[in-house]
């Protein structure tokens, strides 16, 4: 087949040109986004190979090569992963798939900044495969599919178009060859052929990836710097120790490594707000390293998200998103577990049937619970962050987790009319609770604002008693399952009658409210018959200061909202 030429999507190519332009300050991890994709690749064949014996793949030296030319000034990554058939060329590189370039550019989109993005925004997403440009004028990609005969070869300058053309004499694998950049040849800091700088840049940001990087003994013009007698040694020698982080002794490992390992498997490029470490020891035995991120992916609330962690079986990637490993409601949660009695084949309908799984699920769900809540009064800032970005979704847990709602209840936080900036945890409310007082009071509504103006307000503001203001539509359907925190009961201000007050208060009241019964008799028999389609009942209330009427919901039943969801839901 000739050769063909393609046009960039025009996000795509918008992206290039800020690629060339090198948005990131920090160019170097353009390689780490190239080793990261030959590694991914390599799990896969790993896999594929397992399942297939027909594949006829060669799997016995899976490994990623580095192969510099400082004469050429090229640089070239090469794997002998599970390659690209021609298809997959085009619609994996010619256009932006990758969840997290995506989310960049709706970000960029939506901070109407395009030309010049915020700086805050650069560096939080990762570009993958685009960040070559940073460093290359010109970028070749040389694949071919295993199981299949004829290769690909792509090339770009990244301006616009890009050719396609298939070979025959392709290795299985990829091959990426860098031009770079004639400007960075001078400096010695972005020298990408320099044997020093390539050891340095997989030092630091792919130790743990767990086949080998190797790098070809080339003679370069770096050993002849350093004498004849003192070249590189012979044969390729290989960068990184490729041990996996999870295996290794907590004192050994930096924070550092454990922020890159979360970046290889996120795709983000932000460090993560709290590494989880989990050795479970006995007749099932596994090791977990989970991240909460910091920020929420725009996609989290999309059907079909992906969650859960990687899993792996004694060191062998197996799937990425094993969602039988997390519940829905801590989808964000990302990391790797490491099971040691499970087989190379298992499947992800074996794995929701496993009991064995079923009790890693609940133990790794309560710890994640319960460094939320180390963090909580650790790190209160970094909590705030984290309840922004994910509150909302831990709710979700007061549904169906009845086993963890306490834990959930005890980590929520919640805005409140005590004050107008900080939402509140429970156990604060509870403290701030009026002598008499003896339920947590709650009112739902489309805002804090809506809420606050609502007529149901008035009695408690009148007394000075706090109510928690619920706006997030999940609060409508969790409240409803009769929660209780700290043996206290959750009360809708707008349901029932209410009981404000002390004893004597509250007979004093009553008294009075008989009295007026009789004198406003005539009027709510009146009201309730021209009511009567409308309303069950037409009561005094207690509850009003200043609005004249208000619409009240008996304690059991469904809230307007609900009822529209439930109606929404054909119920
Ligand atoms: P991401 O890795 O986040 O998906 P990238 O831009 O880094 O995004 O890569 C896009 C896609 O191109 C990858 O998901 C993968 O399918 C494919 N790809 C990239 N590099 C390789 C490679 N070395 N071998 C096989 N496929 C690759
Ligand atoms: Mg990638």
């Amino acid at each position: 087949m000739a050769t063909e030429t393609f046009e960039f999507q025009v996000e795509a190519r918008q992206l290039l040109q800020m690629m060339i332009h090198s948005i990131y300050s920090n160019k170097d991890v353009f390689l780490r986004e190239l080793i990261s994709n030959s590694s991914d690749a390599l799990d896969k064949l790993r896999l594929e190979a397992l399942r297939d014996d027909a594949l006829g793949a060669d799997v016995s030296d899976l490994h990623i090569a580095l192969d510099a030319d400082p004469q050429a000034r090229t640089l070239t990554v090469r794997d002998n992963g599970v390659g690209m058939s021609r298809d997959e060329v085009v619609e994996l590189i010619g256009t932006i798939a990758n969840s997290g370039t995506a989310a960049f550019l709706r970000e960029l989109k939506e901070s109407g900044d395009a030309a010049a993005p915020a700086q805050g925004l650069i560096g939080q997403f990762g570009v993958g495969f685009y960040s070559s440009f940073m460093v290359a004028d010109e970028v070749t990609l040389l694949t071919r599919r295993a199981g299949e005969s004829q290769g690909t070869r792509w090339t770009s300058s990244g301006e616009g178009t890009y050719t396609v053309e298939t070979v025959d004499d392709a290795p299985q694998g990829t091959a990426i060859t860098l031009r770079l950049k004639p400007e960075d040849t001078e400096d010695r800091l972005h020298d990408y052929t320099s044997p020093w700088k390539l050891r340095e840049i997989v030092k630091r940001y792919s130790d743990f990836i767990t086949w080998p990087i190797r790098m070809a003994a080339a003679p370069t013009a770096e050993a002849d710097d350093a004498g004849a007698d003192d070249a590189e040694p012979a044969g390729p020698e290989t960068l990184n120790s490729m041990k996996a982080l999870w295996a290794r002794s907590r004192d050994e490992v930096g924070e550092d490594e454990y922020h890159e390992l979360y970046k290889h498997i996120s795709h983000d490029w932000t460090d993560p707000l709290e590494t989880i470490r989990l050795h479970a020891e006995g007749t099932f035995e596994y090791q977990a390293l989970l991240f909460i991120p910091a920020h929420a992916p725009q996609d989290l609330f999309v059907q079909g998200y992906k969650r859960g962690v990687q899993l792996y079986v004694k060191r062998v990637f197996i799937m990425d998103d094993c969602e039988a490993l997390m519940p829905s409601y801590l989808r964000f949660v990302k990391g790797v577990v490491d099971a040691q009695d499970l087989s190379l084949n298992v499947s992800r309908e074996i794995l929701q049937q496993d009991r064995q799984i079923q009790l890693m699920h609940r133990r790794l769900a309560k710890k994640v619970l319960s460094t939320v809540k180390d963090m909580r009064s650790a790190h209160p800032e970094r909590y705030a962050t984290f309840w922004r970005e994910f509150g909302r979704v831990l709710k979700e847990g007061l549904l169906g987790d009845t086993e963890n709602r306490d834990a959930i209840l005890g980590v929520s936080s919640f805005a409140t009319t005590h004050d107008k900036d900080q939402p509140t945890g429970l156990a604060q409310y509870v403290e701030r609770m009026k002598e008499g007082q003896e339920h947590i009071y709650y009112l739902t509504g489309e805002s804090r604002q809506a809420i606050e103006n609502s007529p149901h307000m008035e009695a408690f503001q009148a007394r000075g008693i706090e109510v928690l203001l619920l706006t997030d539509p999940v609060d409508e359907v969790w409240v409803d399952t009769a929660p209780q925190f700290d043996g206290r009961e959750f009360r809708s201000v707008a349901k029932g009658d209410v009981d404000l007050g002390s004893e004597e208060e509250k007979e004093q009241a009553g008294t009075e409210r008989e009295k007026q019964q009789e004198e406003y008799a005539g009027l709510l028999t009146w009201m309730a018959e021209r009511l009567t389609e409308h309303v069950k009942e037409v009561r005094l209330s207690s509850r009003l200061t200043v609005s004249p009427a208000c619409i009240v919901s008996d304690t059991y039943d469904v809230t307007p909202a609900l009822e529209n969801l439930y109606r929404a839901m054909g119920q």
